[in-house]
């Protein structure tokens, strides 16, 4: 897609702190971190949320999240980490590419 940020990372054409890419996902340094280790994972594929799921997307994303599982030690979170994904304008999504947030590097609190 045209004009997205997510897009142009995915395609190279803007550098990314990338810590693993295959065919299908990317995974890279968050730019403004909020926790001391912040990684974004994103499919290639443009789409914006899990609204926009089929079987194939499904299956994608169930592919990037057993690859995060596998390779977050060797990322420096294997004490734990938490992943988050927001969806839409209230829950704060700023980039309409769908992506997953890896959060750790430190000891986090779920506020209320
Ligand atoms: P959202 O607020 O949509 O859930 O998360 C978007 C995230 O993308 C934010 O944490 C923001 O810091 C990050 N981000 C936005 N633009 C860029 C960029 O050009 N490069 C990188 N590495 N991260 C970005
Ligand atoms: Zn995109």
């Amino acid at each position: 897609m045209e004009n997205c940020v997510f897009c142009k990372i995915a395609k190279g054409e803007i550098p990314s702190g990338k810590v693993y890419e295959d065919d299908e996902i990317l995974v890279f340094k968050d730019i403004e971190p909020l926790t001391k280790i912040h990684l974004l994972c994103i499919p290639k594929e443009h789409f914006k949320t899990v609204a926009e799921l089929d079987d194939a997307r499904a299956a994608l994303l169930g592919r990037a999240l057993k690859k995060i599982g596998k390779l977050a030690p060797s990322w420096g979170l294997e004490n734990g980490y938490r992943l988050v994904m927001n969806q839409g304008e209230e829950a704060g999504q700023s980039v309409p590419h769908l992506h997953i947030h890896i959060l750790g590097g430190e000891r986090l609190r779920w506020e209320k």
